[in-house]
């Protein structure tokens, strides 16, 4: 290696107050056995506890410790974005939670995986921690429904702890769209991606930030800006409608051939009802086809990536 490669752990921190003196501590630790220069970027998101006086002191203390204290409370996924903005000038970015769940002890074997060439390496959790079993419900359903609606295959405990190479963060940091599920974008910008299982750890301090009003929230912004399948929904239903009629139609035929009693009236109203909801979903379903070709647009997502040769290998 001709430069040394310089780091940046990002971690996002909500009240975690009692967690983030460890864990910075630990970081360093951890960047004592890797070849390069670290920097440790700290997102201070909204906390109204001391989190942010104690983030401030550790930057008093240590010169590679750097922390943006947003103005309020914006969420997870908004201080990841902001620690992929500050760690401007690093080769490559580690993303990991505050909490200690994600072990920074892991983050030598990730940059092994980067130096021998990968450019996203993700660690999959192998089994959770004793998180409860309405966690462990929702999150396998969340991501077998994300997973049929978006045509991806992410797997269930693919976290935010991941190392990306400059280019990948480079990458996201050029999507244009406001609602940004992470995980989501991770594989949607492709590039050559490794796993590596990890086991969860119990969390330092404190508890989860991420109530039930959130995680839904999380799943709702997941699922709609990765798939305009459930906007297809009534077009599917209007086709259900229709083959109903067909089926009504036989038996009504069958029946007047069969000369069966039916009683007058009985017939056309079942049509008018059958063929008015056939037609209201129909129309739905065609609206939603444009509002969806809107909503891909409006994203503006870039048509493709380029991925540059390999500058590992020239400048790291
Ligand atoms: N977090 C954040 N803003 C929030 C919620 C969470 O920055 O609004 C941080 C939190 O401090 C932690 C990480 O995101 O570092 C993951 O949150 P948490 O550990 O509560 O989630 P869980 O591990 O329980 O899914
Ligand atoms: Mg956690």
């Amino acid at each position: 290696m001709s430069m040394t490669p310089k780091f940046s752990f990002v971690l996002p921190a909500y009240n975690e107050e009692d967690s983030v003196v460890a864990m910075t501590e630990r970081l360093l630790a951890v960047a004592e056995q890797i070849e390069g220069t670290v920097e440790i970027v700290w997102i201070n998101d909204g906390s109204s506890d001391a989190t942010g006086m104690r983030l401030d002191s550790l930057t008093q203390r240590y010169p590679a410790v750097r922390v943006f204290h947003f103005s309020r409370n914006f969420g997870h996924m908004a201080a990841l974005c902001a620690g992929l903005e500050c760690a401007r000038a690093s080769h490559a970015v580690i993303t990991l939670d505050a909490d200690g769940q994600h072990p920074p002890e892991m983050i030598p074997q990730m940059v092994r995986c980067w130096q021998e060439g990968a450019d996203i390496v993700q660690c999959i959790r192998e089994q959770a921690s004793k998180s409860g079993v309405l966690k462990k419900v929702t999150s396998r359903g969340f991501y077998k429904v994300f997973n049929l609606l978006a045509d991806t295959d992410i797997p269930e405990g693919a976290a935010d702890f991941r190392l990306l190479d400059r280019q990948v963060v480079d990458a996201l940091n050029t999507l244009p769209e406001r609602v940004r599920f992470i995980r989501g974008l991770v594989h949607w910008v492709g590039f050559r991606q490794v796993s590596i299982p990890y086991s969860e750890k119990e969390r330092l301090a404190g508890t989860t930030k991420y109530s039930l009003k959130h995680m839904f929230t999380f799943a709702l912004n997941g699922i709609t800006s990765f798939s305009v399948r459930p906007l297809r929904l009534s077009f599917v239903l209007s086709l259900f409608v229709i083959l109903s009629i067909a089926l009504y139609s036989g038996y009504v035929l069958f029946a007047l051939a069969a000369g069966k009693d039916i009683s007058p009236g009985w017939t056309s109203l079942v049509f008018i009802v059958l063929f008015l909801g056939a037609a209201q979903l129909l129309v739905i379903g065609i609206a939603s086809e444009y509002l969806a070709r809107l909503y891909i647009e409006q994203k503006r997502r870039p048509v493709y990536i380029v991925r540059k040769p390999d500058s590992r290998r020239e400048d790291a």
